[in-house]
């Protein structure tokens, strides 16, 4: 569940991503007055099972059946975590595309929330949120070059730091003029490798620089503020 929204006087609307469907919203009759009509399912970060039903030429689905099928109780038990994952949550709601199936975002997603729940190595949350970020980007077709300037094509050389600016993608050498932000080698390293699908790449310092590329490249592209 991407978002809820209260809809006539005892109906939601609720917005999905969906394994097969992508991100799709669909008609929740009855679900506002009696959380015993979909038996209290229609929750954010659980997976659930779900029947749908389409209407030709209507944008909305109907929502006949909704069950929990993988709680993850963990996440909505810890602040932090919850935090995480709706911050997650909001990214896809304004840059999924609509009812185009994702595979994998929908992987990408459902890991994330997978790593959240069970991970007992005291990782910091926002970390994993950060490696979910630049694959994200990867899956709409936003992907930050990390290697080459987006501008002239030049190899980063190997052992300095780079300039990178979100909006424009990638690396902009010094010849082309730069860029306010700057990464290590290593940390560009760990970036690219993050952006790849490796879900362990990125170390403690980098979350907040990979945040902020993430957020970046997503205002230039989908205009998440
Ligand atoms: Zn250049």
């Amino acid at each position: 569940v991407l978002q809820r929204v209260e809809y006539r006087e005892s109906d939601l609307i609720i917005m999905l991503m969906t394994e097969s469907l992508g991100r799709v919203t669909a008609l929740a009759r009855g679900a506002k007055r009696s959380s015993k009509r979909f038996g209290g399912a229609l929750e954010p970060i659980h997976t659930l099972r779900v029947r749908l039903d389409e209407r030709i030429g209507a944008e909305l689905f109907t929502l006949r059946e909704a069950s929990i099928a993988t709680p993850r109780r963990r996440i909505t038990a810890d602040l932090d975590r919850i935090q995480v994952a709706g911050r997650a949550l909001a990214w896809l709601r304004k840059a999924a595309p609509h009812a185009s199936s994702e595979p994998e975002l929908w992987r990408a997603i459902t890991e994330l929330f997978d790593c959240l729940d069970s991970d007992e190595s005291g990782r910091a949350p926002k970390l994993f949120l950060a490696e979910f970020g630049l694959r994200l980007l990867l899956a709409l077709g936003f992907a930050l070059d990390f290697e080459r300037c987006v501008r002239c094509g030049k190899m980063a050389a190997p052992g300095q730091s780079a300039y990178i600016d979100p909006a424009r993608g990638g690396i902009v050498c010094r010849a082309c003029g730069g860029a306010r932000l700057r990464l290590d080698p290593a940390a560009r390293d760990r970036m690219r490798r993050a952006a790849e699908g490796q879900l362990d790449a990125l170390v403690h310092g980098d979350a907040e620089p990979a945040l902020d590329l993430v957020e970046l490249s997503l205002r230039a592209h989908v205009g998440i503020t």
